[in-house]
């Protein structure tokens, strides 16, 4: 098999293909021989379908503008007589469904935490006014940081549309994840939400929900709309359960909505492990430790308090053991301490309040922040955090 030749770059190996096109893995021929993947897409497979040609159009045209760190990013995008090719950023991980296949499960933590990266991009696209309508594991790419930790990029908008295009559209997208109202023609935005629950459900479970031997099986239980049958061995917490039932529900007027979906207490969008929260969670502890110097400790508790739910998903999602063991450390010190100031606040009798107050002084060394060059934290995003400031 020959790799196709496109100008400015090396092409090194096929990484995969879906619905119409092969993507290969490549590098700058000059500067700095950054890895690239190319998605290139045969002139010829698309010139008699006008299906095929707007599908692409609207890939490139919407890939150029959305900048997401959860979504694939496109670099730019060129053509020679025979293919189009799209250039993006590479994604070392593979892809969701081959992670399926290799670990067979996903562990509940961990698939929290690509959910709420799934979810942060679906919460742009929704601003954007995108639909994807392609969701599905394929399609949602990993990449692996020097960390070693995965991120989830959404690719392949080769599906997606504008919801202002309000007509009925012919049925896409790939059965095991297609939202039940497809089947009938008349669908919208949700469809998408459909899809985030079979895919919650396939690395929670191992399997999608309507898995089949044969084809005609699966499309009978999309039209029948079986009863979603969450395995009697599975242990998953209730907020996790709650999400998956809200989302496959199969009449997407009873499904969650988007406002509910982002605000999910379960998700917890607003304190997922990144950076941005990660640098929230230091400012916030670095505030509570010089407020709690100073003696204001109920300034200083709510800081604690909110830099710890911050904190707190961080230590979750951290994969490294020596990393998550530092963060660890740092995090009871600081549940500790916020404990102490919490029962001092509480603690009625003047004599014993003044009594708390010096046993908080006295005990200051250990929640003092470690100073620079001792005892730093290292973050979910591998780089290192002084609490001390
Ligand atoms: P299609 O529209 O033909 O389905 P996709 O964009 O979904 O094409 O890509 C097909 C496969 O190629 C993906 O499932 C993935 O395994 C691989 N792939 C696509 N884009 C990238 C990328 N940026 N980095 C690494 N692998 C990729
Ligand atoms: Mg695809």
């Amino acid at each position: 098999m020959s790799f196709p030749r496109i100008e400015g770059y090396v092409v090194t190996e096929k990484l995969g293909s879906g619905s119409y096109s092969t993507v290969y893995k490549a590098y700058t021929k000059v500067g700095a021989r950054s890895i690239v993947a190319v998605k290139c897409i045969d002139k010829s497979r698309i010139k008699h379908s006008g299906a095929a040609v707007d599908n692409l159009v609207t890939e490139i045209r919407l890939l150029k503008t959305l900048t997401h760190p959860h979504i694939v990013h496109m670099k730019e995008f060129t053509w020679d007589d025979r293919n189009i090719y799209i250039i993006m950023e590479y994604c070392c991980g593979g892809d969701l469904s081959k992670y399926i296949q290799r670990y067979g499960r996903v562990p509940e933590k961990q698939v929290l935490y690509f959910l709420q990266q799934l979810a942060s991009a679906l919460k742009f696209l929704r601003e954007k006014g995108v639909v994807h309508m392609d969701l599905k594991p394929h399609n949602l790419l990993l990449h692996k940081g020097s960390d070693g930790k995965y991120m989830l990029k959404v690719a392949d908008f080769g599906f997606a549309q504008h919801m202002s295009e309000e007509t009925m559209r012919s049925v896409r997208g790939s059965p095991l994840y297609m939202a039940p109202e497809m089947i009938a023609g008349k669908y919208d935005a949700r469809v998408d939400l459909w899809s985030v629950g079979v895919i919650m459900y396939e690395c929670l479970f191992g399997k999608a929900p309507y898995s089949s031997a044969t084809f005609k099986q699966l499309v009978d239980k999309i039209q029948r709309q079986d009863p979603i049958r969450i395995p009697p061995n599975a242990s998953v917490s209730p907020g996790c359960l709650d999400l998956l039932t809200r989302l496959l529900q199969h009449d997407p007027d009873k499904r969650i909505s988007y406002d509910e979906f982002f605000n999910h207490e379960y998700l917890d969008l607003e304190h997922m492990p990144n950076k941005e929260n990660y640098d929230k969670a230091v400012g916030l502890i670095k505030r509570a430790i010089e407020l709690d110097a100073r003696g204001s400790y109920s300034g200083a508790l709510s800081a604690y308090s909110e830099g710890l739910r911050f904190l707190l998903p961080a230590v979750g999602a951290e994969t490294d053991a020596l990393r998550r063991s530092a963060l660890s450390a740092k995090l009871t010190r600081y549940m500790e301490r916020a404990e102490e100031i919490k029962a001092f606040l509480k603690g009625p009798p003047q004599v014993q309040g003044i009594q708390t107050i010096q046993a908080i002084q006295e005990i200051r060394p250990p929640s003092t922040p470690p100073r620079r060059g001792g005892c730093c934290v290292s973050g979910v995003d591998g780089a290192s955090y002084d609490f001390s400031g």
